[in-house]
């Protein structure tokens, strides 16, 4: 094969072997076109609803692999998509035609325990970065399912366990380094390019390809964490009370309750929770969840912070269709439960579950405006994870969870976590933003005037300032 077509911003260009040939010569990680081995799996992601073919995947091993990516790919005006840990559900690391800078291979971690500071690859996964952080009793606030990608979690925000007393993941950078649109490696902190550093905490992957993440870390663990569930019929009074304890919680006490299918099959209310205070505290705070009498399960006890990291893996295996629907919620009220537990009692799919994430403390207390990341009031982050095996069941699954999302409109906020979005319109993106879209676009327009990064939740470049 003597030429490639990729798929350019305005159409579609002919590359001739040489040029690719030329570009896999200066790489030090690999090259895949469509016909190499490895290829059918690198352009696998999470969702499996997603399948595309990009034209070339950059499978980086360095900062200098990504400024070669970037740049070949301005020369040629090619599309491109970036990849970490392949999490996104709307697919965005992935794109037909296109050329696909792959970080996945970019692992390395340092962690200096005396200053309380790791500094990270893109590739990492949350496992493989609490295990090395954990070495010295330390972690940075990340998420909830271990094998999620550190890169596009953090800069979209980063909610997880940590949040209610270390804030968001983005909230604890202290600096990244980033090849920006104009193929140029440069820091981002307080002090340098400070104005990129506030848009890639919360700006999703709009600003360039991140290199390296440099974390605030803190000292955590053993934590009090696990699940109580009870009997579906008792499922809105355990959800009152979950979320009742969770409001009145302190920043140590982060919970999810969620309506759910166990293992053997029983529809069940719960509550996942971690409590990262005293341990014997923690059990009188969330005394009144053991209060409806005998619990289906009762999971809840002291364990390692990795354990914490890991405890809700089993329920999102790889290899579904996911199709999600989500929103902020400020006050879930009695009508809004009965929504959830309506729906919930008949999913298309037993993997399916449901979910309202306290967003509290720590994370609240940073202004809207000093991050891109827009939500600082307490609410809960609510979600409908549909999931399943079989592309023959997709329309009933994504219809049933439109007509939950839609049952829920009246209770729910317009504003939305970037990073539980799906393929939806500019409106719902802008809504991601909130109110830092306007700075965002302007940020984009100084960074990334072409919108050269444009397969993400996209922010267009303003206008040009008359
Ligand atoms: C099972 C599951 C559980 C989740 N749990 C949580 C949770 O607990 N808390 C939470 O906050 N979120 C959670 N998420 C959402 C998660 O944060 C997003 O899916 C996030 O995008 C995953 O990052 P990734 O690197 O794995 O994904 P990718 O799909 O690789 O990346 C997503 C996007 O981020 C951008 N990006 C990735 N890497 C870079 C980089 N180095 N430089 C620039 N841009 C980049 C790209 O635009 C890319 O399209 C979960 C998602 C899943 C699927």
């Amino acid at each position: 094969m003597n030429e490639l077509a990729v798929t350019t911003t305005g159409g579609e260009t002919i590359l001739a072997k040489e040029r690719v040939d030329q570009l896999g010569a200066r790489l030090r990680g690999p090259l895949l076109r469509a016909t190499d081995e490895g290829y059918d799996e690198c352009r696998r992601i999470f969702n499996a609803m997603i399948d595309r073919r990009p034209a070339l995947i950059v499978r980086c091993l360095s900062a200098d692999d990504v400024l070669h990516a970037v740049r070949f790919a301005r020369d040629h005006e090619a599309l491109v998509a970036v990849r970490g840990g392949g999490h996104g559900v709307a697919g965005n690391a992935v794109c037909d035609g296109a050329i696909l800078i792959d970080l996945s291979l970019m692992k390395g971690i340092r962690v200096d325990p005396a200053r309380r500071i790791a500094r990270a690859e893109p590739g990492l996964r949350l496992a493989e970065f609490d295990q090395e952080t954990q070495v010295f009793g330390l972690a940075a606030p990340t998420g909830l399912i271990s094998n999620t990608g550190i890169a596009g979690l953090t800069l979209g925000g980063g909610v997880g366990w940590l949040s209610g007393l270390y804030g968001l993941a983005c909230d604890n950078l202290l600096s990244v380094d980033i090849v920006t649109a104009d193929g140029k490696l440069v820091t981002a902190s307080t002090t340098e390019n400070p104005d990129l550093f506030w848009g890639v905490r919360g700006g999703s992957g709009n600003f360039g390809v991140v290199t390296s993440f440099e974390y605030r870390l803190h000292p955590v663990g053993p934590v009090l964490a696990g699940m109580i569930a009870y009997p579906y019929g008792k499922a809105k009074a355990f959800l009152q009370a979950a979320l009742d304890v969770s409001s009145n919680g302190p920043d140590e006490l982060t919970m999810k309750p969620v309506l759910l299918t166990l293992a053997d099959g029983t529809r069940a209310g719960a509550a996942n929770l971690c409590y990262c205070g005293q341990l014997a505290e923690g059990q009188r705070i969330i005394r009144r969840l053991r209060s409806l009498g005998a619990p289906l399960v009762d999971s809840v006890q002291p364990m390692p912070y990795v354990g914490v990291q890991s405890m809700l893996d089993a329920g999102v295996p790889l290899g579904n269709r996911h199709y999600w629907k989500s929103s902020f919620v400020r006050h879930p009220g009695e009508q809004a439960l009965e929504v959830m537990v309506d729906f919930m009692a008949r999913t298309p799919s037993p993997l399916t579950f449901s979910y309202l994430m306290r967003v509290h403390g720590a994370a609240t207390r940073v202004r809207p405006s000093d991050t891109a990341f827009a939500h600082r009031a307490n609410c809960y982050d609510f979600a409908i994870i549909s999931q399943w095996p079989d592309a023959a069941d997709d329309e009933r699954n994504v219809a049933w969870t439109r007509a939950f999302f839609e049952a829920m409109h009246p209770h729910v906020e317009q504003s939305v976590y970037v990073n539980n979005l799906g393929e939806e319109g500019d409106d719902r993106v802008r809504a991601a933003y909130g109110p830092n879209y306007d700075r965002l676009a302007v940020l984009k327009r100084r960074y990334d005037p072409t919108n050269f990064f444009r397969l993400n939740h996209n922010v267009r470049p303003a206008p040009p300032a008359t």
